[in-house]
């Protein structure tokens, strides 16, 4: 149960926004962890920073059209929302899936807000994309179709503005597509415009890899709390893109056996561990499908195209695919299996519903905005290099990322102590992200 007037602000938030549900789970989720600050800090609510919070500074829909190799015109829609800018410019990822619509998008731009506070990095949140789906598409269309897309981007963006970066669908292929025609356009070389970059024009060592990095070393934290390690752990990875597979990396350096992976077709299980190497040159380099790696690893590895991938026993599970792929029911069944923590690579993958299961059964879980922050943190190191026209070592940038990651899972796990919520990362991450962008809004007067 909510307070009364957090209750109010939450009814008027879902009347304003029909039909967005993944935008409602983000927002009652935020709003059930603010229930503690609100007491000690009713500021906040007498100066309306939660119904500012919750309306995006800007929302920018555009037409994206693009001739396909038939020659034929298509059209798709573009979005950016810049969510919030009290700790920097806007910050966050474009998603290009055909599953994209404005409730997606604020869902995502909602989160960013938080997490990129957490990261203690002066960057705001926001968050775009495009209906746009690149599986199947030949280089030559999705070139035409960045181009166009950043034919109206551009206008809205800059590095003291709003600096957009990858996610699902956006990896180096489309940010050099966006790059280049941002410089064309503009006849400016703003390296801080777009993170992501290729390692040859601006891009930062360690971004490739720093969301699965972030999610293993935080999940790593969270062992440690218990006494524990990766060591010889079974871990579950779902998802086989960009944070999947630097997920899986780490977490076999930390001396952890991963056993799964998945796409959008099925996963696979690989009982003598995943082979890396192969998994790689499947999915980044032929941008193949997860079953080939049964067909060529062979072995012990086996491709189930129905049921979940949750069923498969393992001690730490990492979700990295996409939003609500974690039901309760995996979660139970996870439980039942003994699983001893999860940690989110991706946004919002467990539902609600098993959060709760994970949180009564004690298993430490750590939410995305806390557990992937390495990604955007490693984004704002890139921002750093690009203005001081200098580029760091994969050493230092590797630990200044893991310092990050700490030094967030400490600050989520001492808001949490500090509000009576002991062990809870999810109120630890939702109030320390919100604290500091309520602060510098108060700060700021009602704008
Ligand atoms: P990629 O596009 O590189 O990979 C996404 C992976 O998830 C693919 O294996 C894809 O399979 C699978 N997937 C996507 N949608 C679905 C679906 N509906 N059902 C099943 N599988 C699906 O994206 P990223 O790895 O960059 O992003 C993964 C998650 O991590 C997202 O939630 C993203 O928001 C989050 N994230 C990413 C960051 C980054 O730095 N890239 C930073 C922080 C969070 P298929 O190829 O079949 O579509």
């Amino acid at each position: 149960m909510l307070d009364p007037a957090l209750q109010k602000t939450l009814d008027v938030v879902l009347a304003r926004n029909p039909g967005e549900p993944e935008f409602h789970q983000a927002v009652r989720e935020v709003f059930d962890s603010l229930a503690v600050v609100q007491q000690r800090h009713p500021e906040y609510n007498d100066q309306g920073i939660l119904t500012r919070l919750c309306e995006p500074e800007r929302q920018i829909i555009f037409r994206v059209p693009w001739v396909d190799d038939k020659g034929t015109v298509q059209v798709n829609r573009g979005f950016r929302v810049e969510y919030n800018s009290a700790l920097g410019p806007y910050k966050g990822g474009l998603r290009f899936h055909r599953s994209v619509n404005l409730g997606i998008v604020k869902f995502l731009g909602f989160e960013q807000i938080f997490k990129n506070s957490l990261t203690g990095l002066p960057i705001g949140g926001g968050k775009g994309g495009s209906d746009f789906d690149p599986h199947g598409k030949s280089d030559g269309e999705v070139m035409r179709f960045c181009q166009s897309f950043m034919s109206e981007l551009h206008r809205h963006i800059g590095e003291y503005t709003d600096v957009p970066a990858g996610d699902i669908g956006v990896g180096a292929r489309e940010v050099g597509y966006l790059f280049g025609q941002y410089k064309r356009l503009t006849n400016r070389y703003e390296g801080g415009v777009l993170t992501g970059k290729g390692l040859d024009w601006g891009g930062s060592l360690v971004r490739k890899e720093a969301t699965g990095y972030g999610a293993t070393i935080f999940a790593e934290e969270m062992l440690k709390v218990r006494g524990s390690s990766f060591d010889g752990r079974r871990v579950g990875v779902s998802g086989s893109g960009n944070v999947a597979i630097y997920a899986i990396d780490k977490v076999q350096q930390l001396g952890g056996v991963v056993v799964t992976a998945s796409d959008s077709s099925g996963y696979i299980v690989d009982e003598d561990g995943v082979d890396l190497e192969l998994l790689k040159q499947i999915k980044e380099v032929e941008r193949g499908r997860i079953a080939d790696y049964v067909d060529r690893r062979g072995g012990r590895s086996r491709f189930v195209a129905d049921g979940s991938i949750w069923e498969v026993p393992v001690d730490v599970a990492l979700p990295c695919a996409t939003q609500n792929e974690l039901h309760q029911k995996d979660a139970k069944r996870l439980v039942e299996n003994g699983v001893i923590a999860v940690s989110e690579g991706a946004n919002m993958p467990s539902t609600p519903e098993a959060v709760e299961v994970f949180q009564d059964a004690r298993v430490a879980f750590g939410p995305g905005k806390a557990a992937n922050a390495g990604g955007v943190a490693t984004s704002a190191l890139e921002m750093q290099q690009n203005a001081s026209r200098d580029s760091w070592t994969f050493e230092y940038t590797e630990g200044r990322l893991t310092d990050i990651m700490r030094s967030i899972h400490q600050n989520t796990l001492e808001t949490a102590e500090e509000f009576g919520k002991p062990g809870d990362y999810v109120v630890g991450a939702n109030v320390a992200g919100f604290r500091k962008v309520a602060d510098a809004m108060l700060a700021f007067g009602v704008i």
